[in-house]
């Protein structure tokens, strides 16, 4: 439908990107299901204040208005959201505008129109995400592959389009490191040499988030971050994202060496176990460790610039002094009673970060206190102690909490035993 407003209007219309390469790569009887497809319109358009992929999803959205329009970039990409529509299920589509330029009626050059769509796709990254298939006539359907996109899919590898491109947006190391490790492509010589180039020259300095010059290439730098950190394959792509030293990007005090190549893991596996829905989010906690040895004034200004949520923020700012405290502390208690009063006001990712940073019996008492101790109640609550005869106030936490640690101790089981305490 959106096709066929396109050739209506006399515009050209192309599927790009991710959606393309995809497709290409999925057996012919497999099923690909594609959430998030990006479109490039090309056609003269009537407006100099929106472009013509702005008009085209107004358009649609009318027809359609059970989906949602936002329009983003000064004023030539649209996007229109279908959210659990039973026609198109959660469906996102991105209708960019290849040309700028804009007249009064519609025209159909092929020659301005395949430069134009050349223009686009020569701005993309890499060779595989720059491949569109037309989907107006005439010839809908045909792939345009200007820069050996589909040669780079069967080789599986990931080649960059021109020499320059990691020092204009050095975003895109991470964006090849994703798509080589996620795709299991190789990144192609050359391309790991403009990266090395790249990277030696300092392009890292253009990410300095200090001086807040690039706001739009530090959010893309967290997203990718993100993007990595997050999915399952967090381990090689990290590994490769070290292996290029790209994860200078980040700052240039951030390596990967054993220790936090073992705290990072060690914390994957503990969140795994104890936060399973993920509600802690656990790519921040891998984020952290890895900025954790940046001396704190500027990790701080980093987490701050990267847009961290707060409890990361406030998990940042902490001193590293508070992991030795806590350390000291807890070696220092000999009862489980007294280990669970140094823990228990913790939250859990902050709990973690100590674990990895303390040595392996304080690690040992951390778990113990998050897989069994957290877990103890006493055999008598508040209800019980009302129904007991005991006036509700104060008194209450005291003695709940001595009841506490006196199950936790192993001193009391019962509630009868409980009960003796209590008179
Ligand atoms: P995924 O399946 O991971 O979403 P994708 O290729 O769709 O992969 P997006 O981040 O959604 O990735 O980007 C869509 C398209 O926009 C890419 O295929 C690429 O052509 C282009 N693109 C995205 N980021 C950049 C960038 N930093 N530089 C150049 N082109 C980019």
């Amino acid at each position: 439908m959106i096709a066929k407003e396109a050739e209506d209007q006399g515009w050209h219309l192309y599927i790009v990107g991710g959606a393309v390469r995809d497709l290409l790569l999925t057996n012919n009887n497999q099923k690909v299901s594609l959430q998030d497809i990006d479109l490039v319109v090309d056609g003269f358009h009537r407006s100099a204040d929106v472009g013509a992929g702005v008009e085209l999803a107004s358009t649609i959205q009318k027809k359609y208005p059970n989906c949602r329009l936002s329009v983003h970039g000064e004023f030539q990409t649209a996007a229109l959201l279908w959210h659990k529509d039973p026609e198109f299920g959660s469906l996102w589509i991105d209708i960019a505008t290849s040309r700028t330029e804009f007249y009064p009626y519609p025209a159909a050059n092929p020659e301005v129109e395949s430069s134009s769509i050349r223009q686009d796709l020569y701005r993309r990254d890499f060779t595989i995400n720059a491949l569109a298939v037309r989907l107006t006539p005439p010839r809908e359907g045909e792939l345009l592959d200007f820069f050996g996109g589909l040669l780079d899919l069967k080789g599986k590898e990931v080649r960059v389009l021109h020499a320059n491109s990691f020092i204009e947006d050095p975003t895109r190391i991470y964006r090849a490191v994703r798509f080589a490790v996620r795709l299991n492509f190789d990144i192609e010589p050359q391309t790991e040499t403009y990266i090395r180039y790249a990277i030696e020259s300092g392009i890292y300095d253009k990410l300095k988030l200090k001086n807040h010059v690039t706001p739009a290439l530090t959010t893309r730098l967290k997203a990718e971050s993100k993007y990595i950190l997050e999915a399952n394959y967090w381990k090689p792509a990290l590994q490769l994202l070290s292996d290029l030293d790209s994860l200078k990007c980040l700052h240039n005090q951030v390596i990967l060496d054993d220790k936090i190549w073992w705290q990072i893991r060690c914390a994957s596996r503990w969140l795994r176990y104890l936060d399973p829905d993920n509600n802690i989010g656990h790519w921040l906690i891998r984020l952290e460790i890895l900025i954790s040895k940046i001396n704190p004034q500027e990790r701080k200004q980093l987490a701050l610039n990267l847009h961290l949520p707060k409890d990361s923020l406030e998990r940042i700012d902490k001193d590293n002094i508070i992991y030795s405290e806590i350390q000291e502390l807890l070696l220092k208690c000999n009862k489980i009673s007294d280990k669970y009063k140094q823990l228990y006001r913790n939250k859990l990712a902050d709990l973690i970060l100590v674990a990895v940073n303390s040595k392996k019996e304080v690690r040992r008492i951390i778990w113990q206190y998050l897989t069994q101790w957290s877990k103890i109640q006493a055999p008598l609550n508040g209800n019980d102690l009302k129904r007991m005869g005991y006036k509700p106030g104060p008194q209450y936490k005291l003695v709940l909490d001595r009841l506490l640690a006196l199950t936790l101790d192993g001193e009391i089981k019962t509630q009868q035993e409980a009960a003796i305490i209590v008179k």
